[in-house]
């Protein structure tokens, strides 16, 4: 479609064709003169005439040249417009004709286009009325350009003015987090969420998304502010019962405890039939206490709706959740290999919590002789995955699938003696949630077990 077009010769035509008309003329004019003035310069004439039309159609030539230019670029352009079918046949034809349906037809064009881009308006309008959460959408400068009504009657204060259409976002935010998130989302190009965000008493799952070109421009950025307040405060509920109820329990737990280790401490006084229950009374209400200090713990991690990711090095809190568990388990033997130099992005508390129950299992459900634990790990552009393998008695496929349950224990021979609440790996679980990471495991009965962790290394992404 490229291709040089053939010679415009109708308009080369049209433009010598005056030109010569005129030198044959006035040769005749001019012989007719020297035929009435006696004069027989018939060949000069001749000659004359010759060269004068040799120059009309130079002349000619040299004219059409940036026509024929200009033809070239109408037909690069007009191969590009829907309509173009009939301009081929009117070039063989007349050039001028060319020139007009072209404009006819760019004309059409814009139209059509305006009409279709006020449509496409119109749908993205509808389409973001129709959606019950605030959305709204910046250019690359940050500047207000589309937001739907539930955005505007939630965080626009003035509700009569439209001056904020375009207007700067940090006019329409005074939240110093989200503007951040949109700023980072803005230079990184990468989505940013964020989960349960409280504004003016509401909640919001946040999500703030780049749109970019062909060329990996930033053409705007999309915030939709999803409301999850319904279902947040339902779970604070719950949560804050679970609480209460925990901390509750936790008093006359400690009473019963203290009275129970009081009179085994009078073993000489006390009747020999009362020894045995008072034991007994004295190891359950350990386990409950035990148990009510994991549901705290988890309904306390559970009403951090946000936690603060700071940059760790994973390596020294591996060494010290290392030296706790030599000290916890004097008797055992058992290797624990730590990588150096690990960081990741993470609540130091919260990280420590996950790596002391994952090696306190490792640790106490291994019946060999000498326990070993290597723990490994790679790094992406937002990952750090941590690979903690042990040598225990592994688990079964179907179990497998179970142990990330609340109060899920595995029920065997080897566990049975073994103290715990089942709770472990959930409360693990939610952690590495929190720190939008993940956690899978691996396991084949008799060759150990292992517990693979994602966490990330950058602030916000979330895949
Ligand atoms: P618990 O308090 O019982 O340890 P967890 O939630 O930590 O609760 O673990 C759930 C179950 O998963 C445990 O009862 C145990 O049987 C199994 N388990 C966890 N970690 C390991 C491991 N490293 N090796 C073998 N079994 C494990």
């Amino acid at each position: 479609m490229h291709n040089k077009k053939p010679f415009p010769w109708h308009y080369f035509i049209k433009t010598i064709r005056t030109r010569i008309i005129l030198v044959i003329l006035s040769t005749i004019l001019t012989y007719v003169v020297c035929q009435t003035y006696d004069q027989n310069q018939g060949k000069g004439v001749f000659i004359v005439t010759i060269i004068l039309i040799i120059l009309a159609i130079i002349q000619g030539y040299f004219r059409i040249v940036p026509f024929r230019n200009l033809l070239n670029r109408i037909d690069s352009v007009q191969v590009k417009l829907p309509h173009n079918k009939k301009l081929n046949l009117i070039y063989q034809k007349d050039e001028w004709v060319l020139i007009q349906e072209m404009l006819k037809l760019t004309e059409k064009y814009i139209n059509e286009q305006q009409q279709a881009l006020s449509a496409q308006e119109k749908r993205s309008h509808t389409i973001l009325e129709s959606i019950d959460d605030p959305i709204i959408l910046v250019d690359s400068f940050l500047n207000c350009k589309h937001y739907n009504s539930n955005f505007k009657s939630k965080f626009i204060k003035d509700k009569k003015t439209k001056v904020y259409m375009d207007e700067k976002l940090w006019k329409v935010f005074d939240d110093d987090k989200i503007l951040d998130l949109f700023q980072w989302t803005k230079e990184k190009k990468e989505n940013a969420r964020i989960k349960g965000y409280e504004i003016d008493g509401d909640y919001y799952d946040i999500s703030i998304t780049p749109i970019i070109d062909a060329n990996n421009q930033n053409l705007g950025i999309l915030g939709i502010f999803h409301t999850v307040t319904e279902s947040k405060l339902t779970e604070k509920m719950r949560v804050d019962f679970v609480a209460n109820v925990s901390h509750e329990i936790r008093t006359p737990l400690t009473s019963i405890k203290g009275f129970a280790q009081l009179l085994l401490a009078q073993k000489d006084i006390c009747p020999k039939e009362l020894i045995t229950p008072l034991e007994r009374i004295n190891t359950n209400t350990e386990r409950l206490k035990d148990l009510f200090d994991n549901l705290l713990k988890l309904s306390v991690i559970e009403s951090r709706y946000d936690i603060d990711l700071e940059e760790m090095n994973l390596s020294s809190l591996l060494n010290q959740v290392k030296s706790n568990m030599k000290a916890k388990y004097p008797s055992k033997k058992f290797e624990i290999e730590v990588p150096p130099n690990l960081n990741v992005l993470g609540d130091k508390k919260l990280l420590e919590h996950v790596f002391t129950n994952l090696l306190d299992n490792s640790i106490k459900y291994n019946d060999k002789a000498e326990g070993k634990i290597i723990i490994a790990n790679k790094e992406d552009e937002k990952f750090s995955t941590i690979i903690l393998n042990d040598n225990g008695p592994g688990i079964k496929g179907e179990e497998l699938k179970r142990i990330f349950e609340r109060f899920y224990r595995i029920q065997g021979q080897s566990t049975k003696a073994i103290e715990g609440t089942g709770l472990g790996l959930s409360i693990v679980k939610h952690i590495v949630n929190k720190h939008q990471g993940q956690i899978s495991v691996e396991s084949e009965v008799g060759n150990g077990t292992t517990f693979i962790i994602q966490l990330p290394i950058k602030k916000y992404t979330q895949g």
